[in-house]
């Protein structure tokens, strides 16, 4: 058995089911909740009904468990997470949280050594996030274009390598998994690989994410090959063209033979504050893959077991790999 930590407590791993491995409940900026006016009771309110509303509707798509990869620093609420569990049985959906780093390293890391920062991603993880939250089920690591400034006295690229070994050291530490945005189109999973194969993280625990933004098969079978999960997690539309596309990317790499290192998700949020508060309600907004993207698999040629392997397997083994790799001593 492998412990997985929920909103709700620990489940068993093979209880995951059928996963969306990349979503938010909301995201924005830290300390968001604490601006006038952006944050208060009224909006709380919908908020909390926007995310049950948004749970209810993907588990009737049936999907069982929703991955939040968002850390604090892309303003991720423990409050919301605990009103959302409170009402589970309104909704049904398990939701793993998450501790790490977004792309913008704040300032209060640039002085921490790889060891302080992949503390506080432990203390999260086996104490629960901010403080008295619910404990965190992965890391999330982000790794953008901001990996190509690289000069100056604090160069960017030099702290996210920083937090990225952190995150590193903190899955060896903890038994949890890595999951990473990436910036596909310049292929940052393989200089983040790197990375984590340096610090001699089991590759199966690290999923390099929003992979499906290119459609460089060469790119994609590369990073597989080298045994990590890939994220096809963001999916945004039903416009025929975009679903062949992006579906069309999932069924070449399942008939590569690499369906168990696919997990499938959208990368949205029903409460969110991405740009400006979204005036229109989203129940809907994880419905693409389970009833457009699976449905396009399947027409396509895709057999139960691909499907079965990029919704349930795939992300199953990252928690087992990593869980397996817990207290390992660093080799390399
Ligand atoms: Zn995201």
């Amino acid at each position: 058995m492998t412990a997985v930590n929920t909103i709700r407590g620990p489940i068993d791993g093979a209880d995951l089911g059928r996963t969306l491995s990349h979503e938010h409940l909301t995201t924005g900026a830290a300390g968001m909740e604490r601006i006038p006016g952006m944050m208060g009771a009224e909006r709380r309110a919908e908020m909390v009904e926007r995310s049950v509303a948004a749970l209810a509707r993907v588990r009737q798509s049936g999907i069982d468990t929703i991955i939040d990869l968002t850390p604090f620093d892309l303003g991720r609420q423990a409050w919301l997470f605990d009103a959302v569990a409170e009402r589970h049985e309104e909704h049904g959906v398990n939701i793993v949280c998450a501790t790490g780093c977004y792309r913008w390293v704040p300032p209060y890391f640039w002085m921490w050594s790889e060891d302080e920062i992949a503390q506080r991603f432990i203390v999260e993880i086996e104490e629960g996030i901010d403080g008295d939250g619910p404990k965190a089920g992965i890391i999330k690591l982000a790794w953008d274009m901001e990996a190509r400034l690289t000069e100056g006295r604090m160069p960017v690229r030099a702290a996210m390598e920083k937090v990225a070994r952190g995150a590193a050291r903190a899955s060896k530490a903890t038994g949890v998994p890595i999951s990473c945005h990436t910036l596909a189109t310049d292929e940052l999973g393989t200089p983040l690989m790197d990375i984590f194969e340096d610090e001699g993280v089991t590759p199966r625990a690290v999923t390099i994410g929003h992979s499906n933004d290119t459609t460089d098969l060469a790119y994609l079978t590369s990073i597989a090959k080298r045994g990590a999960n890939l994220g096809l997690d963001r999916f945004f539309s039903d416009d025929p063209e975009y679903v062949a596309t992006r579906g069309g990317l999932a069924l070449a790499l399942a008939q590569a033979g690499y369906a168990e290192q696919v997990s499938l998700g959208h990368d949205a949020q029903p409460a969110g504050f991405w740009g400006r508060w979204n005036d229109t309600p989203r129940p809907q907004c994880w419905t693409l893959v389970p009833e457009v993207e699976v449905p396009w698999l399947r027409d396509h040629g895709a057999s139960e077991a691909d499907i079965d392997a990029m919704l349930v397997g795939s992300i199953r083994a990252t928690f087992e790999a990593a869980a397996s790799q817990k207290g390992a001593t660093q080799e390399g």
